[in-house]
């Protein structure tokens, strides 16, 4: 059969986007299909890009080339390195974005894009021939063909949108549902479930009190997403902060029977950590006084997500809960808070190329695969547009692991464990992340990137050149010696053991700052503050990475441990609240049966070793 493109992407999400650039990079004809070109880029919930475990995806689809991190850097309006008092390993990098300029940038970048062409309108079928995928028909009656096509319908599949007991068919607020690619689905027989995720309200920030809320700016050095990015280019501002209070608590309880949440119109299971303020109070009995983040959506309109809030109680409870936080008593509602209840595909039905088995050349990325997040859904469309691309052309797939990167993390977890509740992205669930930071994404990824053909010109270039200065520095460093008694007199203390040691290995040393370099050798002071910052985070870090390694060997061997049945895992520390719940209901039986269990990490296994080596068991009850 002949095909019209290479690839078919469907849907202009933030998974769609990123997997028909991905696709078009490496030169195969891309064809995106979504509903409308002016929402390509929408970002549906809160203006943000980034955050723990996010930021270091957008680095890694950045090193990869793709757009994320560009977007997010040129609509950035307040950059925030959190966890900046931490290590690099878990610090994150997060930008609150001005929507209107994310969305230009994305379908600026979309129009320009070689290779790629896009197409308005709603799939509602898929091609299907001998057992393998061969295009899509659209609701206006056209086909297209090509013998790789990509889902990523995000929230659209069979969406309800739920305000209090209204419900509605919805994809997300404005736009429809896409039922009819559901249904088609469904006699498809995969394995379908239902997820949740609410939104809050939205506020005119005209009629906020100001002087009544916390400001919070971003940071004096901002920290940018993109390895090509310099400054912000956005005008940049500061953020609000309220608290919610008995009374906004108990307006929320007494109306618990009017929430959609929880007055039994949704069955889908909700993100645990991004929880409706319903749940927060319900969950959180003891808690007095909830956050409450009033952040702009953009530089051009005066509409403010107050972050914290997300809801389905009915408009009427909305508004009089937020009169009563401290800021917001005369606060209009631009548009109420709602929850939407969406079909996703158990992600176990797919293979590492984000690939369905059961339908060779269809690749499925995004919140249709259990995830939640605009981060998590483009790094899966990047990986299923790199192996769409790679398909049409007979070439093997391209797999990511988890030695070397978190998008490898994640789809490892969707693809063998699956999800109970909506997936997100955390430092936690990484077991290689000293080594996997946000700050040698490049390192990591960009060499693959080239290997396969999905990195421009201009950033091989702007990569060589970095290796090149890093390379240069290296040799320098390493080139100067000195011995514990020399470095003494420019006030260097170290061991006194006598052995020689490089300037380099002098760098990973806690205690010594490349000031106190420059004072032993003054030639120093004119190599690249950026290349000694990074090669100082590599050195710092080269003997954890090390361990790291050597544990995560040992733990291989001691998969058949057995777990003691009556373990309280409450009283195991190091491990998350969510991996003791998730342990207590499983109770597995060995270390190997608790590594099956999702959101249970290599790290947690190896803290509940631990415990059990120290035969310090705590049993429950
Ligand atoms: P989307 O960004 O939803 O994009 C899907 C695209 O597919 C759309 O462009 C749509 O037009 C197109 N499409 C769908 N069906 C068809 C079809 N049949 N034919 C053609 N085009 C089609 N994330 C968080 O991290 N935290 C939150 O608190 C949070 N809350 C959310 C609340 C709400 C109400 C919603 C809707 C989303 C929320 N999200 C949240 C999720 C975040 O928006 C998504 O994770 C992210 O946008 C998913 O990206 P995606 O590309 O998979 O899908």
């Amino acid at each position: 059969m002949k095909h019209e493109f290479d690839v078919i992407i469907v849907g202009g999400g933030h998974a769609g986007t990123e997997a028909a650039h991905a696709s078009a990079r490496m030169g195969a004809r891309t064809c995106l299909i979504t509903h409308r070109f002016d929402r390509i880029g929408e970002m549906s919930c809160n203006p943000a890009i980034g955050g723990l475990g996010k930021g270091h995806l957008v680095r890694e689809i950045d090193a990869l080339d793709g757009i994320m991190g560009r977007a997010a850097d040129y609509a950035g309006i307040q950059f925030r390195l959190l966890n900046r008092r931490k290590g690099p390993a878990v610090q994150g990098p997060r930008a609150q974005a001005d929507r209107k300029r994310y969305r230009e940038f994305v379908q600026e970048v979309t129009k320009d894009q070689e290779n790629l062409d896009v197409v308005e309108g709603e799939v509602v079928d898929l091609i299907v021939n001998a057992n393998a995928v061969g295009g899509v028909s659209l609701a206006s009656g056209a086909t297209i063909k090509a013998p790789s096509v990509v889902l990523t319908t995000g929230t659209f599949l069979n969406g309800i949108i739920h305000v209090g007991d209204v419900s509605r068919p919805g994809g997300r607020v404005g736009d429809a549902s896409a039922s009819r690619l559901a249904d088609r689905m469904r006699d498809l027989d995969l394995p379908l479930g239902r997820l949740k995720t609410g939104t809050p309200p939205r506020l005119n920030g005209k009629t906020i009190n100001w002087e009544l809320v916390g400001i919070q700016p971003g940071d004096d050095d901002p920290t940018l997403f993109s390895f090509l990015s310099g400054q912000p280019v956005a005008p940049q501002v500061s953020c609000g902060i309220t608290f919610t209070n008995s009374q906004t608590h108990d307006i929320i309880e007494k109306n618990l029977n009017r929430s959609a949440m929880y007055g039994g119109h949704i069955d889908g299971v909700g993100p645990r950590y991004c929880p409706s303020i319903e749940d927060k109070v319900v969950r959180f009995r003891d808690k007095s006084a909830h956050q409450v983040f009033l952040e702009p959506e953009s530089l051009s309109d005066d509409v403010i997500y107050p972050n914290g809030i997300s809801t389905s109680l009915p408009v009427d409870v909305q508004q009089d809960y937020i009169a009563t936080i401290p800021g917001l008593e005369n606060a209009e509602i631009l548009q109420p808070g709602y929850a939407i209840e969406y079909d996703f595909v158990d992600p176990r039905a797919l293979s590492d190329d984000l690939q369905l088995r059961a339908l060779p050349g269809l690749y499925l990325a995004g919140q249709i695969n259990g995830t939640t997040g605009y981060e998590e859904a483009a790094a899966q469309g990047l990986v299923a547009g790199i192996n769409a691309a790679r398909r049409s052309r007979d070439q093997g797939k391209t797999v990511f692991s988890r030695q070397s990167s978190y998008i490898g993390v994640m789809i490892n977890d969707l693809t063998t464990s699956g999800v109970t509740e909506p997936y997100r992205m955390f430092t936690s669930r990484a077991e290689f992340r000293l080594s996997l930071r946000a700050d040698n994404a490049d390192q990591r990824l960009t060499p693959l990137g080239e290997g396969i053909g999905c990195v421009g010109h201009a950033r091989s270039r702007a990569f060589s050149a970095k290796m090149d200065g890093l390379e240069r520095v290296r040799d320098q460093l390493d080139s100067l010696n000195t011995t514990p008694n020399e470095a003494e007199k420019f006030d260097i203390h170290l061991n006194k053991d006598g052995t020689r040691r490089s300037a380099l290995d002098l760098l990973g040393h806690k205690d010594v700052t490349f000031e106190d370099l420059c004072r032993l050798w003054p030639e120093l002071s004119d190599a690249d503050p950026l290349a000694v910052a990074q090669l100082a985070k590599d050195a710092r870090y080269a003997p954890y990475v090390e361990r790291q390694r050597q544990e995560i060997e040992a733990l291989k061997k001691d998969e058949g441990v057995i777990i003691p049945s009556d373990l309280d895992y409450a009283s195991v520390s190091g491990l998350s609240v969510e991996c003791q719940e998730k342990l207590e209901k499983a109770r597995p039986a060995t270390i190997a049966d608790a590594g099956r269990i999702e959101g249970v990490s290599s790290s947690a296994l190896a803290v509940i070793l631990m415990k059990i080596r120290r035969g310090s068991v705590k049993i429950a009850g």
